[in-house]
């Protein structure tokens, strides 16, 4: 990607391919890109003239040509639980939040893939965002360099949870070249199986991620067993509905042992009867499923109660006498606003079509 201002090309936006073949052009030979790699993904470093086994004449040269953005922390709250919400701002002004994650076991960052989301989950506070734009693929890998770096971790295993703001198959590009830049081996060197992407379930989308080499883990947002229930709470359901999800789980290929999650966030009296675990279960039987109940995070504008721990216990129960995997979540930051379904960016600007979805919901 070429900044039309400056004539410089980010190197951020480049998966390693793409840097060999920048290098190339430029007549430097192919292990220059790994080690510029090495140096922007293992070792943080954003600063050409930083990277000292690099001929000093070339460093000259690259930095004139080239540029390494980074989104920039503009604000870092830590919730009495350890969970940490980072606001960070992109190159054009815009902001995202990211999260981290402690001890779940692992260290898990969540990342967004979009400035907003335009699938507008009745439940879900970014969804009254509306879509602002899809993230670049150095925007995408660039939470996981930003957040690794500030917490210390670039030389630990760590998990990322696709969960931020934004609907990963919405902007499917991006986030596979995301996948490939943090996946490299003279990179981060991720491996795919700590990558979960989490989707309401586009099928065309879904159906070309499983044919992908770097596959990551699939959580799917169900919500409801029936499509009266999930039409109501996922607008998206129209147009893909359950049987056709469930269907397209059942083809896309899983590692062994491993299983697809499907999301089930729990509103009171509307999806959290004994008979919608019977339906719930029903409905994954055949399926290599486990289920992940999230009682919902209530916020002002959100129709919707959180159900009591009883009644998520018994809903949990129900479905674990039926042989289906269960777990429920524990909801982590939400002191700090950094739950699921909790990140929203105030005060940018809007769209026109934000503008208007907003009307709508008045
Ligand atoms: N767009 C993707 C990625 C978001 S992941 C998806 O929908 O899967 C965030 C998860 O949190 C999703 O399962 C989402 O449905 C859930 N969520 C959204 N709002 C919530 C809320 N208020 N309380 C609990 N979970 C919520």
């Amino acid at each position: 990607m070429r900044d039309t201002a400056t004539d410089q090309v980010d190197l951020a936006e480049l998966d390693r391919v793409e840097l060999e073949a920048a290098c190339a052009a430029r007549g430097e030979q192919r292990f220059r890109a790994r080690q510029l790699f090495a140096w922007i993904y293992r070792r943080g470093i954003t600063d050409v003239d930083a990277m000292t086994d690099l001929p000093l004449e070339l460093r000259t040269s690259l930095s004139r040509d080239f540029v390494i953005r980074t989104p920039q922390i503009v604000s870092r709250e830590r919730s009495a639980d350890g969970t940490e919400k980072f606001l960070l701002r992109l190159a054009d002004g815009r902001n995202i939040e990211s999260v981290f994650i402690p001890d779940t076991p692992a260290m898990t960052f969540c990342i967004s893939t979009q400035v907003g989301c335009a699938m507008a989950c009745a439940f879900c506070l970014t969804g009254k965002m509306g879509l602002v734009r899809n993230l670049t693929a150095g925007e995408i890998a660039g939470q996981v360099r930003v957040l690794a770096g500030a917490l210390d971790l670039r030389d630990k295993p760590f998990n990322i949870v696709l969960m931020g703001m934004g609907e990963p198959l919405h902007n499917y590009e991006a986030v596979m070249k995301a996948m490939r830049i943090l996946c490299d081996e003279h990179g981060f060197a991720l491996p795919p199986r700590r990558v979960t992407l989490s989707t309401v379930g586009l099928l065309p989308a879904l159906e070309k991620l499983g044919r992908e080499a770097l596959m990551p883990n699939l959580a799917i947002s169900l919500h409801a067993p029936t499509d009266a229930q999930r039409g109501a709470l996922v607008p998206i359901n129209k147009k893909y509905g359950v049987a056709d999800i469930i269907a397209a789980c059942k083809r896309v290929p899983v590692r062994k042992r491993s299983r697809i999650t499907f999301e089930y966030v729990m509103l009171a009296g509307v999806n959290d009867s004994p008979d919608d675990a019977r339906r719930l279960a029903k409905l994954l039987a055949g399926v290599k499923a486990k289920v992940n109940l999230i009682p919902l995070n209530p916020a002002a504008g959100i129709p919707f109660e959180r159900p009591s721990d009883a009644v998520v216990d018994a809903f949990a129960r129900t479905l674990s006498e039926r042989d289906v995997t269960v777990s429920v979540r524990k909801s982590r930051g939400r002191d700090i606003r950094a739950a699921c379904g909790q990140l929203i960016v105030e005060g940018q600007q809007r769209s026109p079509g934000q503008r208007l979805a907003s009307l709508a919901f008045r």
